[in-house]
């Protein structure tokens, strides 16, 4: 911490012009590019995401957003209030100081860039904390930075568990902010420890259940039913805006899941390192028994199972599990109830927008959904009504550096990306001027 603290403190570069800061910036996102797919098999190796995927999604998602946010550098103008006489009162923006990260380890270099771009191209200093399950590509981007320009103590990384090397973070005294990606369990702690200690700034981005919502109007159901399956199976499921929940018309539902279930077999999973592997392995043998069980508690609970329900092992000794999917699924069972975060699609189904609006705000989570209609007044009511961060019509996986991406209720505070992003890791200063 006495690193960050002293580079923020002789300003080596908050202090620096910002074209200067833009293009090291740039050199950092160049030096990602430059080890793409040395970064993207560290990837790979550490939690089991497909390289194909590790390769085009992740390393490219991370050093384009670095990229975005140290070309926003010197683009960023301060204001001037418009003040009733001939004082003047500036509003400047000015970095908060130390930032501290803690990601998880579903999409590790992709979560880390999101916020340590916005935080470094607003002149803090970061310490990053990666999960304990994969942080070798974050002590890579560390020496990475380095090789760029980016100062020492500017950008540091200190691995290790979450109590041991996440709470000191969140509760020391010296840094001023803790922006957070994982649990809704550990964000709420991270509140807690963020106002126990130096009432440092505290986002927290966290888990989800995300509604899919598919009325008997939608335009192209291929297309619709594509993405259902697509985009729950992709990284394992281990997706925080996974669309877990897939609500769809009951006077469609049983046409719906038979093209559903054609897809299933393209979502096997295989090696990793395959260049043909579609769905790889999960995370660890923790994170497979806690999907194992959700997957138990549905057959209990009666939903009934369309598909995979098992653990595979196309890799001896690795953890995989097959494609899942319940149909019947009840909003009060707990596979429709709470994040699994593994490839387990819940069907659910309903009779009109009042219905499904109900039932998909009936969660805690608020992070991502989607409604499928031809309809536009039926697709602006319900976007308009669904409480999330994200609302998408007629497709499921649009995603761009320049939105913001965040949750309501209990998925999280604040938002990551685009140019709001800034507002998390800068104070707001007003400066009176009277000559
Ligand atoms: P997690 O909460 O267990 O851990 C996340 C990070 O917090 C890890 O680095 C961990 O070491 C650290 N940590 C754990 N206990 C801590 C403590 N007491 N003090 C400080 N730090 C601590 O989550 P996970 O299992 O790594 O990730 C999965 C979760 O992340 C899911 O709920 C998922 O939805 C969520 N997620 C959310 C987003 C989003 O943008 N909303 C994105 C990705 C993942």
């Amino acid at each position: 911490m006495s690193a960050a603290r002293a580079a923020f403190e002789d300003r080596r570069w908050a202090g620096l012009p910002p074209a200067k800061r833009k293009r090291v910036m740039q050199a950092f996102a160049d030096q990602i590019q430059q080890h793409a797919d040395e970064l993207a098999l560290t990837e790979t190796l550490d939690m089991g995401k497909p390289v194909r995927y590790a390769r085009a999604v992740d390393v490219n998602s991370a050093a384009n957003c670095i990229r975005w946010y140290g070309e926003a550098v010197d683009k960023v103008y301060d204001e001037i209030a418009p003040t009733p006489d001939t004082a003047l009162a500036l509003i400047t923006r000015e970095p908060l100081g130390v930032v501290g990260v803690i990601v998880p380890w579903n999409y590790p270099m992709i979560m880390a860039a999101w916020k340590i771009a916005p935080a470094l191209a607003a002149g803090n200093s970061v310490v990053l904390k990666p999960s304990e399950k994969s942080p070798l590509t974050a002590l890579r981007l560390a020496e990475l930075a380095l090789a760029a320009g980016i100062p020492p103590g500017v950008f540091n990384v200190v691995p290790g568990f979450g109590p041991e090397a996440g709470s000191p973070l969140a509760l020391h005294m010296d840094v001023d902010c803790i922006a957070f990606t994982g649990s809704t369990r550990v964000g709420k702690q991270i509140h807690v420890m963020a106002g126990q200690s130096n009432l440092k700034r505290a986002w927290t981005e966290l888990g989800g259940k995300s509604p899919n919502i598919v009325f008997a109007d939608c335009p192209d159901i291929d297309k619709a039913v594509e993405a259902a399956v697509g985009s729950i199976f992709f990284n394992q499921g281990e997706s925080c805006n996974a669309p877990s929940r897939l609500f769809v018309e009951a006077s469609i539902k049983e046409a719906f899941l038979e093209k559903a279930l054609k897809l299933v077999p393209q979502y096997q999973p295989g090696n990793p390192l395959e260049k043909s592997t579609v769905m790889g392995a999960i995370v660890d043998r923790t994170q497979m028994d806690t999907v194992l069980r959700y997957i138990d508690s549905g057959k209990k609970e009666g939903a009934k199972l369309l598909a995979g329900g098992e653990a595979a092992e196309p890799v001896k000794g690795g953890c995989y599990v097959l494609p899942t999917i319940f149909d019947g699924v009840k909003n009060d069972m707990t596979i429709a109830r709470e994040e699994i975060f593994g490839p387990v699609l819940s069907v659910l189904s309903f009779t009109d927008a009042a219905d499904v609006v109900k039932q998909a705000n009936s969660n805690i989570y608020g992070l991502q959904a989607a409604v499928w209609t031809r309809d536009i007044n039926k697709a602006h009511g319900v976007a308009r009504a669904l409480r999330a961060g994200t609302v998408h019509v007629n497709q499921y996986d649009e995603d761009d550096i320049t939105v913001p991406f965040g949750g309501f209720k209990q998925s999280g505070v604040g938002r990551d990306k685009s140019l709001h992003a800034f507002d998390k890791y800068t104070e707001v200063k007003t400066t009176w001027i009277r000559i």
